[in-house]
């Protein structure tokens, strides 16, 4: 099975995507963190890529259809995607690349949020910096404070780009270059919308439902 999950920042994409590859045994494709492990091992990529994530704007296409192009091929059993597509050039060559494979997209999975939501969301989420387990500091607290509940750990780090300011630049690059992506996918009717403002389990209720 091959998923996408779409969504603004902080819609819930990874903490759903980390539930489904579990559940479904799906090979999970987040660009976001391909991205940030490349800026983290400083190569060729990651340098490109630094300052445009800082600024809340999107790396080129050319950049990511490569590192997709890549992925794909070592996940046979089925992947699912957050983060990518975020452009309608990157959902055209989505779709070339699965053609030449011989693979199709069985769901794409809106997640709708309000933007005021987001902004709430975002600036208070921070991970583990040990396991990269997600938590929030209203919403998703670890069961003892300071701990994390996955791996122990007591070092806890938060994204250079959730700050106030880059959070609404990614906002704005969400609506004028991804939104557009939700109508290619409508047209070729594989696209189903979840509410997205809805807690984690029941977001995850919804999912399940679609996939079966
Ligand atoms: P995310 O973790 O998905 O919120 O992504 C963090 C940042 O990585 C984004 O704000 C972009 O700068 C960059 N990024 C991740 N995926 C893509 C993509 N498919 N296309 C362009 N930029 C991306």
């Amino acid at each position: 099975m091959n998923i996408i999950l779409l969504g603004p920042p902080g819609a819930g994409k990874g903490t759903q995507s980390d539930f489904l590859a579990e559940t479904y045994k799906l090979t999970k494709l987040a660009t976001g963190d391909m991205l940030r492990a490349a800026v983290k091992a400083g190569t060729p990529i990651g340098l490109k890529a630094k300052a445009v994530m800082e600024a809340g704007q999107l790396v080129s296409d050319d950049i990511m259809i490569g590192i997709i192009r890549d992925a794909i091929a070592q996940a046979p059993g089925g992947f699912i995607l957050d983060g990518f597509p975020r452009t309608t050039a990157q959902a055209a060559a989505l779709d070339e690349m699965l053609h030449s494979e011989g693979l199709k997209l069985n769901h794409v999975i809106e997640l709708k949020v309000d933007d005021a939501a987001l902004v709430a969301r975002i600036s208070g989420r921070y991970s583990c910096a040990r396991c990269g387990a997600g938590y929030h500091d209203t919403f998703r607290t670890p069961v003892v404070d300071g701990v994390c509940d996955a791996c122990g750990s007591t070092e806890f780090s938060r994204r250079a780009d959730d700050k106030a300011e880059t959070v609404a630049k990614r906002l704005e690059a969400y609506h004028a270059q991804t939104a557009p992506i939700i109508p290619y996918y409508r047209d070729r009717g594989t696209l189903k919308t979840v509410d997205g403002m809805a807690d984690i389990a029941d977001v995850t209720r919804q999912i399940t439902a679609i996939l079966g």
